[in-house]
């Protein structure tokens, strides 16, 4: 099915409408719509359905109708589905990387790794899922079996920053699972999720994927209120992970949470490839634009090399080149509004408001036809963990350089945030690294290779970064009930009744 009869705008082709898809359909009787927008141009790139409490009444009860169905497809079918969406997806990458790259000014090199990545997601939870078995006991006389079940409609809420990824990491392991899904994506980045919903209705039954573009307050409230929504996840910032959970508390429904981050990054005095270091720390921290939960935020270098490092690293940063999304040579693209642009610059008053040291970066860069953008530039700030730019997630290009000496100091100030979701650290003692691996307060551990995410190996965050872990086959707990039938051969008695 293709829901672009007319393409018009860019030649990209983007509908001038865009619908959430419900049933099989992409349709609703909601008028009101808000804009997708190029955030480096302002060009305005299509309207979108701002879905209301209706659409996602009928999006449930559509994935509620398709349940019994895909519940009893033999998973042989259901992982068929996902190797096709994911064969799809790669057919189409250009596409929608592009689409992606215009909507929330990510550079192409990004965007096409970003949907690379989720078509693996799709496959990874096809075969995944073949195997995700219950159990049997053999007892007297009988058996004791444990199924696993799906959940029935899984309602999911995804953020901006990386949307292929987000659906994918939400839709495969749940639909996999057998569970029926209603997906709604931020509002700043619909556009590749209901192209990606054109896709999808080509392959899965109506009702089994539904997506509803709209606001939090709205959509996204009227989601995780349903009744009939049976399991709530959610990817995005910590204080609305909270409303999520606390909406899955009132009808005690299952809940899991990606929240934010603010990850450290810890540089052992041993190390002698400064280079490749640099080059680590300068992606974590500046890869998407900053605009991601996983960045390494915080950077610990040792009192040792802190005098020889931190100016390679200056240096290693001016090299960085800001540019167009579209421009081949751009490493470091646009944020995604200029809301997120003016609290990224609000960040950097503040740090310098602290008397943080500013080395570089730390304010807008103009991209020639593209003004309209905030672009801003990789910043560095030498600081201490207790300050406000240290503490809290900027969720922009900005980094905090905080010195070293002791061990057990250095891992204390690593765990002194409310967040734990990564954390990366550059030795090459074996010893060091195992043993600050085994004392980090956070979900995945890179050592020498930072964001080095192996696909079954769980992603997820401790502390206030969240509940639950996606990415391996462990998150097909999170998408299933265990349910344990015991069966004996005949009826035998209870000795509940004397019988003298
Ligand atoms: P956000 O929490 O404002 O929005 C995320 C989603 O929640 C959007 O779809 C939004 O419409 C919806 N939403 C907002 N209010 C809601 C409500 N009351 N009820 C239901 N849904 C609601 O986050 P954001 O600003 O879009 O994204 C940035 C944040 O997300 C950062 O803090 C970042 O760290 C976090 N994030 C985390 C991960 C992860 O995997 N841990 C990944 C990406 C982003
Ligand atoms: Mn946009």
């Amino acid at each position: 099915m293709t829901i672009f009869k007319e393409p018009v705008g860019t030649e990209v082709g983007l509908a001038e409408r865009y619908q959430p898809l419900i049933g099989g359909r992409f349709a609703s009787a909601t008028t009101a719509t808000f804009a997708a927008t190029n955030p480096a141009t302002g060009e305005h790139l299509a309207d979108v359905t701002r879905g209301s409490k209706e659409d996602i009444a009928e999006a449930v009860a559509a994935a509620r109708a398709a349940f019994p169905a895909w519940s009893v497809t033999p998973v042989e079918e259901r992982s068929a589905m996902l190797v096709q969406l994911a064969a799809a997806i790669d057919a189409n990458i250009d596409r929608l990387a592009l689409i992606d790259s215009l909507d929330i000014g990510r550079h192409l090199g990004e965007t096409v790794i970003d949907h690379a990545r989720a078509a693996d997601q799709y496959r990874f939870f096809a075969a995944a899922a073949l195997t995700h078995t219950g159990w049997n006991r053999s007892v007297p006389n009988g058996v004791a079996i444990t199924k696993r079940e799906p959940i029935g409609v899984v309602g999911q809420i995804i953020p901006w920053n990386a949307p292929a990824i987000m659906a994918a990491f939400k839709m495969a392991p749940a639909l996999a699972a057998g569970n029926t899904v209603v997906l709604k994506p931020d509002e700043n980045a619909t556009l590749s999720t209901l192209e990606l919903g054109a896709i999808i209705s080509d392959i899965f039954p109506p009702g089994v994927v539904n997506i509803v573009p709209g606001l939090g307050e709205e959509a996204g409230v009227a989601l995780t209120a349903h009744p009939d929504v049976k399991k709530l996840a959610f990817t995005g910032s910590t204080e609305v992970g909270r409303v999520v959970a606390r909406a899955g508390a009132d009808r005690l429904v299952p809940v899991s949470l990606e929240l934010g981050g603010k990850s450290p990054n810890i540089v052992f005095p041993d190390v002698t490839d400064f280079d490749a270091i640099v080059d680590n720390v300068a992606f974590a921290v500046a890869h998407n634009n900053g605009q991601s939960c996983l960045a390494g935020t915080r950077l610990f270098v040792h009192d040792d090399i802190f005098d020889t490092f931190v100016p390679k690293l200056v240096a290693g940063f001016e090299r960085i080149v800001v540019g167009a999304p579209l421009d081949p040579a751009t490493v470091v693209s646009c944020l995604v509004s200029s809301e997120q642009g003016e609290r990224v610059l609000r960040y950097v008053e503040i740090g310098k408001g602290e008397s943080a040291e500013l080395l570089i970066g730390g304010e807008r860069a103009v991209v020639p036809g593209n003004e309209f953008g905030y672009f801003v530039k990789p910043t560095i700030f030498v600081t201490d963990n207790s300050s406000r730019i240290a503490q809290e997630e900027i969720f922009g290009p900005v980094l905090s350089v905080i010195r070293w000496n002791d061990h057990d100091t250095m891992v204390r100030e690593a765990n002194g945030v409310r967040y734990g979701l990564a954390a990366g650290l550059y030795t090459s003692n074996i010893g060091n690294a195992m043993k600050t691996a085994d004392a980090l307060e956070a979900g995945s551990v890179w050592i020498n290779k930072y964001f080095n995410m192996i696909d079954g190996s769980p992603f997820g965050g401790h502390k206030e970064s969240g509940i639950g872990s996606e990415y391996c086959a462990e998150t097909l707990n999170m998408y299933t009930h265990l349910k344990s039938i015991t069966l004996v051969n005949d009826p035998s008695p209870a000795f509940f009744i004397r019988t003298d």
